[in-house]
């Protein structure tokens, strides 16, 4: 068995021999926090985009799409509240001077203490059996009362420390815990100082008339200020939503966990429009549709769970992350957040135009109250991919990587494999292929033994191979090989075309 680090640089590797992810500008010695897409990752990725905006905009009726440029006039993220509070608390140890965020340096702290929560519940359920209550162990056993205890007063002093915005209380928080630095093991540190994200750049001619601006950080700021032109275009009714999928930039203090923490990255984002009031009860709705959502993958539901914020944004009444267990622990994956008026009011102040819904249920106009669900496609695309990588030891001794994606989203959906290169299979194979390609991404490949195609093709995550060998040329058949179970089929031409619909359409999936 690989320890984590160990498993999680196999998956790295196995991303770049195999074209998922390569690192930009590789031949420059590469660029920090960026990465390019290859051939089989692009395709991912784009199966990953339809899944999401199939269900958040084909199947809501009240669900309607956009792409807004990035750039935007500068006075949005004025606005936005992003150049005055759109920081992250930065921390160096002096003897490694390795750079940390301190919220982050804490939750790592937190997530330590849960950790032995969690041991300790284990080793409770292995003593007592089948006898076990986890409720009532919890709620009595002293040891876990007083971990979750210290978790609490953590969670509230770092609350509030952030509230008030009193740094020194941070770093002090840092020390009372007693936290140590990865790299030097010292808790040797500098004060806590504030670091705004946003990319700066100039447009126009860099003489006196450019104006500065920013690369958006996120994308839901172009939703906001085409709020009104959506919802009379569409002829919108509240509640309703507007989904886009975009790229965002955030010079990351430390961007380290390869496709996780990104200076470049897409979101996929949908801002919802409700009444004033109902907010509550659609942020719960937001959070089990999505979370729902997830589950449709087919990934065992334990490597999800909910983390409900205490420490709110600038803009946000209520917040909950979706966290995925990464094979470096559980980490966002997803926010749903209840965005209040903030964005939409503070845009009417900013420009001056009246931001307004004029609802007809109540014969009143106000600004309508926001929930937003907010993914990252690249942690989207490294949890599917984490999940799926496997090294397995096959039955006659030989081992095998293979990538289980859900079939839907695999990058290839079936590898047409002439057994040889002779006696016609070629051109049968190529006329199967033909038949295929319009409705499933194919790929055909004859060189190599069979043997190694297959494993080509695992690596890569296509849950079918079609061999044509000397029987087809006979009746028409062919075999079909499953690719997590390996099993193979004899089927008939004709029947290949449901078979793989079945696994690999996603309305088989989404509900
Ligand atoms: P974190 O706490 O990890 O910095 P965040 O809370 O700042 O994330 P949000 O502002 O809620 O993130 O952004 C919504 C989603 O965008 C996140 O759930 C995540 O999936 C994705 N995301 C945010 N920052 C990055 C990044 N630097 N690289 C890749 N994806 C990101």
């Amino acid at each position: 068995m690989l320890n984590k680090e160990d498993l999680f640089k196999n998956i790295i590797a196995h991303a770049k021999e195999y074209g998922f992810v390569f690192q930009s500008s590789e031949i420059y010695d590469g660029l920090s926090a960026a990465y390019d897409y290859g051939p089989n990752g692009i395709e991912l990725k784009n199966n990953i985009k339809n899944y999401w905006w199939t269900s958040m905009v084909k199947m809501h009726e009240n669900i309607v799409g956009l792409d807004s440029a990035i750039f935007m006039h500068p006075k949005t993220w004025k606005a936005s509240g992003h150049i005055d509070a759109f920081n992250d608390p930065l921390i160096d140890n002096k003897d490694s001077k390795k750079r940390y965020r301190a919220d982050v340096l804490i939750e790592d702290h937190i997530s330590k203490v849960e950790l032995k929560i969690e041991k300790e519940i284990l080793k409770a359920s292995k003593r007592f059996g089948a006898d076990f209550n986890k409720k009532e162990f919890i709620s009595t056993n002293v040891r876990v009362l007083e971990r979750q205890k210290k978790i609490s007063y953590i969670n509230n002093k770092m609350s509030a420390s952030f509230s008030s915005g009193n740094l020194e209380e941070i770093r002090n928080l840092i020390i009372e815990l007693d936290i140590k630095c990865p790299i030097s093991g010292t808790n040797n540190w500098t004060d806590v100082r504030q670091f705004n994200l946003m990319f700066k750049t100039q447009m126009g001619a860099t003489a006196d008339g450019a104006s500065d601006l920013f690369l958006r950080p996120e994308t839901a700021q172009g939703i906001f200020v085409n709020f009104l032109n959506i919802q009379k275009t569409s002829r919108m009714k509240i509640p309703f939503g507007i989904a886009q999928i975009g790229k965002a930039f955030r010079n990351e203090i430390v961007a380290r966990q390869f496709i996780f923490r990104m200076r470049e990255f897409e979101q996929m984002e949908m801002q919802f429009f409700v009444q004033p009031g109902e907010e509550i009860k659609w942020y719960e709705y937001w959070k089990k549709t999505r979370m729902r959502w997830h589950h449709s993958l087919g990934i065992d539901s334990r490597n999800y769970r909910f983390h409900n914020h205490e420490n709110l944004a600038h803009y946000a009444n209520a917040a909950s992350d979706i966290e995925f267990k990464f094979p470096f622990g559980f980490k966002e994956l997803e926010g749903i957040h209840s965005r209040t008026d903030f964005d939409l009011a503070a845009h009417q102040e900013y420009s001056g135009k009246k931001i307004q819904y004029f609802d007809p249920e109540l014969g009143k106009s106000y600004i309508p109250y926001v929930v937003e669900t907010s993914i990252g496609l690249d942690r989207m695309f490294l949890s599917v991919l984490s999940h799926a990588f496997c090294q397995e030891k096959l039955e006659n001794g030989e081992s095998r990587s293979v990538l289980k994606i859900p079939a839907f989203l695999a990058p290839i959906k079936a590898a047409i494999l002439p057994l040889t290169k002779k006696d016609g299979m070629p051109e049968k194979a190529r006329a199967i292929m033909k038949s295929l390609r319009i409705n499933f991404n194919c790929q055909y490949e004859e060189k190599d033994s069979i043997g190694k195609r297959y494993r080509r093709q695992d690596a890569i995550g296509t849950p079918f191979c079609i061999t044509i060998d000397h029987q087809t040329l006979e009746d028409d058949t062919i075999t079909i090989r499953d690719r997590d179970t390996m099993q193979q089929k004899r089927i008939s031409i004709p029947k290949i075309h449901s078979i793989i619909s079945e696994k690999t359409d996603i309305a088989n999936f989404l509900n």
